[in-house]
This record gives C-alpha cells, structure tokens and sequence, in this order.
C-alpha cells in the first residue's frame, strides 16, 4: 500500500460519517507529506514547532496545519503567521499568548482544549476543574482564538474497554463543556481522538477528529 492508498482508504473509511482525518506527519520528509496532498488530503498535524516552520512554506498554502504536540509558550509566535489549530492547549498562559500573537498577525486561531485522560503520568492535558477555572477567566477576553472543542490521548493499550472508557470521558468533558460555556457557539464543534492503533475505536466513541500517523506513512525513523 502506498501513501497514496492509504489516504484514498481513509477518504473511504470516513465518508458519510462526521469524522475528519489529520494525517500526522512528523519525523516525515516533505516529498511524502506532498503525496498524501496530491491524493487529496488537506489537514497535517506536526507535533514540533522547529519541524512545522520548516517544512510549511516547502507545501502548499492551503494545507491546514495542526500543532498537536506540547507547546511551550515562546514558541507561539513562530507558529502564529500560518498555524489552523493548536489541538494542545493546556494553560491560561499559553491561551493568552496565542490570543496576542492571533492578535499582532490580524488573524483568527483555532485550538482545542487538551484533557489528561490517559493512565500515562507523562501525558500533558487539564483536568476538568483546571479547563472551567480557565475558560471562568479567559473566555470573554478572547478575540482572536476560536475555541472549538477538545482533544485528547488514550493510554497506549489493546484493551478496547478502557480505551472505550477514556475516549468516553473525553466525550462528556465536551458534552459539559459546550453546554456550560459554548451553548450558542456553532464553532465549538470538535473532539480530537484516535490515533492509528485506537481510532476505528475512537470514531465509535464520537471522534471528529482521528490524528493518524503511522498507519498512512509507515513506521517512524526516530521516535516523536
Ligand atoms: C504522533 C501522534 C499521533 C499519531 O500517532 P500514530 O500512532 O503514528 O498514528 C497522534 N496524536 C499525537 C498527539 C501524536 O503525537
């Protein structure tokens, strides 16, 4: 199967359902990443904000490009000019930032709320009390960050009932979210779920979103 193969069984796969498909593209050179793109797909995530900047201006304009890694706050504005969504915002500060360099490039920015819900201590993501104790002191001051849903990593495990039972949290998380804080915001409309070993799962559960690397570009050099 070629990359090529791949994306157009994704493509498949995902017709007619609610779930869209970012094909991760890290540790990937950009001549692969272009073969997906001429099959048809649009939506990349990287997970390194050194490895985004370089590869985006080598791409097309219209990919939309998700950072769906750890961010450190010094790092957003390398990213501001050109980045879709951020999927891995796990703090007011880092909220803010976004909001001020959204602001200094006239543009809007998407992200989405990342939530701890793995087994995993190493795992980045908010708890429930640390996204509402957020979203209490944040939400109306932003203007150029849409926030849009959730996002979220299952513990590395073949046992499909726990993954059923994290990937479910992740879905009551946002089912509470937009009607506490998004009730009239058609924006907020996103969870972020499934990667290549859980995401036929994942879909099952509500994901509308499936961040999908090795199973479109094969097995990575180095790990990420
Ligand atoms: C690498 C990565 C993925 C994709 O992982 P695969 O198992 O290769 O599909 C998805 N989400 C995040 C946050 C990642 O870092």
């Amino acid at each position: 199967m070629s990359i090529a193969d791949n994306i157009r069984a994704f493509q498949q796969e995902l017709s007619g359902t609610n779930c869209r498909l970012v094909a991760v593209s890290k540790t990937h050179p950009v001549e692969l990443i272009r073969e997906a793109y001429d099959a048809g797909q649009r939506l990349f995530g990287e997970n390194r904000v050194q490895e985004l900047t370089a590869k985006q201006p080598e791409l097309p304009a219209d990919i939309e490009w998700h950072l769906i890694g750890h961010l450190q706050t010094n790092k957003v504005k390398y990213i501001a000019p050109f980045v879709h969504t951020i999927q891995s915002i796990d703090s007011l500060k880092l909220l803010q930032e976004v909001e001020r360099q959204a602001a200094k490039h006239q543009r809007q920015i998407r992200v989405l709320l990342q939530f701890h819900i793995a087994d995993e201590e190493t795992k980045f993501g908010l708890s429930w009390a640390e996204a509402e104790a957020m979203l209490r002191d944040a939400a109306q001051q932003l203007q150029h960050v849409r926030i849009a849903g959730v996002m979220g990593i299952a513990t590395n495990t073949d046992d499909e009932g726990k993954l059923r039972q994290e990937f479910g949290t992740l879905r009551g998380y946002f089912e509470r979210l937009k009607a506490d804080f998004f009730a009239d915001n058609q924006d907020f409309n996103e969870i972020s779920m499934g990667m290549s070993g859980d995401y036929r799962v994942a879909i099952e559960e509500g994901s509308t979103l499936i961040r999908v690397g090795s199973a479109i570009f094969g097995h990575r050099a180095y790990p990420a």
